[in-house]
């Protein structure tokens, strides 16, 4: 476990040992103990939780190569192919609070089953197909990284990359893109700094988070906005989003422009 870092002599504590590094790239996760010794608040629970899971068929799975989504009050699903045997599904729930860890597996697809048993038969059958020990139960948090209220992306030689910098919902479907994103644009600035004297491994870590800020802040925002506005429980706008505003945004498109992302050679 990283827990103590030391922004001269970055000394790193991990499963009891002892390291002395150069320096600290905290890619450790939404609860990322890094970001925690560099100030940043825990990552806020946004009021929903999601069910994954990862149906096989050893024999090939049925479905079109495509993404269904269901919305209903306060619940939403959606499942898509993966590869040729395995089929990805989900289902976001609203909650009040996010719920005591449950590791017993049959509890967990129980659980998930019950929130759709109305639902497509697709969506059951596909429940059905899923091994129970691919079945996670997670609530959904976010932190928005507010100008000149949170900290800095780097304390001297220590940076953070991906969640444990800029935890955001999935309702984008952008967190891990974000993630890689990420890496590609610290990887170039990091090795330019050490390939060249003309900056500083600091001076690299702070333009990573300059460039990269403009982009994950209004994703953080959308993500959360798209998020509530999926998980609405009143039955008339449900109504409105699922037959007038849902049929609407996919006509107008493009919906996925805010998955392009152009980078520099390395
Ligand atoms: C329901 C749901 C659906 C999602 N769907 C999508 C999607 O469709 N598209 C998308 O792009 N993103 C999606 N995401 C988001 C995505 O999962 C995360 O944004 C992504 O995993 C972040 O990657 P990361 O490497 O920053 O952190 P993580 O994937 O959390 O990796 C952190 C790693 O650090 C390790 N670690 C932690 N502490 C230590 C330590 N002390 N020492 C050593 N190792 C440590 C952990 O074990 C872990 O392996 C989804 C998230 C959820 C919850």
């Amino acid at each position: 476990m990283a827990n103590s870092q030391n922004t001269n002599g970055h000394e790193t504590q991990s499963n009891g040992q002892r390291m002395q590094t150069t320096i600290v790239i905290g890619c450790d996760g939404i609860r990322s103990p890094i970001a925690k010794w560099m100030g940043f608040s825990e990552p806020k629970f946004v009021g929903h939780c999601a069910f994954r899971g990862l149906a096989s068929y050893s024999g090939g799975q049925p479905l079109e190569s495509r993404v269904n989504y269901i919305y209903g009050k306060g619940l939403r699903a959606g499942y898509v192919p993966v590869s040729s045997t395995k089929v990805y599904w989900f289902i976001c729930f609203n909650s009040s609070s996010p719920g005591p860890k449950i590791t017993d597996s049959t509890v967990l697809k129980k659980q998930a089953k019950e929130l759709v048993e109305n639902w497509p038969q697709e969506l059951l059958n596909i429940m059905d197909s899923t091994p129970d020990d691919t079945i996670i139960r997670t609530p959904l948090v976010d932190r928005w990284l507010w100008p000149a209220i949170s900290p800095p992306v780097s304390a001297g030689k220590v940076v953070l990359v991906g969640d444990a910098w800029h935890p955001m919902t999935p309702n984008l479907g952008q967190g891990a893109c974000c993630a890689l994103e990420d890496s590609v644009v610290l990887a170039k600035k990091l090795a330019r700094a050490i390939n060249s004297n003309d900056t500083s491994v600091e001076e690299a870590f702070k333009s990573y988070g300059s460039e990269r800020w403009p982009r994950i802040f209004p994703l953080t925002i959308r993500a959360n906005l798209v998020g509530s506005a999926l998980q609405w429980d009143n039955p008339v706008v449900c109504s409105v989003r699922n037959n007038i505003v849902i049929p609407k945004l996919v006509r107008l498109g493009p919906l996925l422009e805010h998955t392009n992302f152009t980078s520099e050679n390395l």
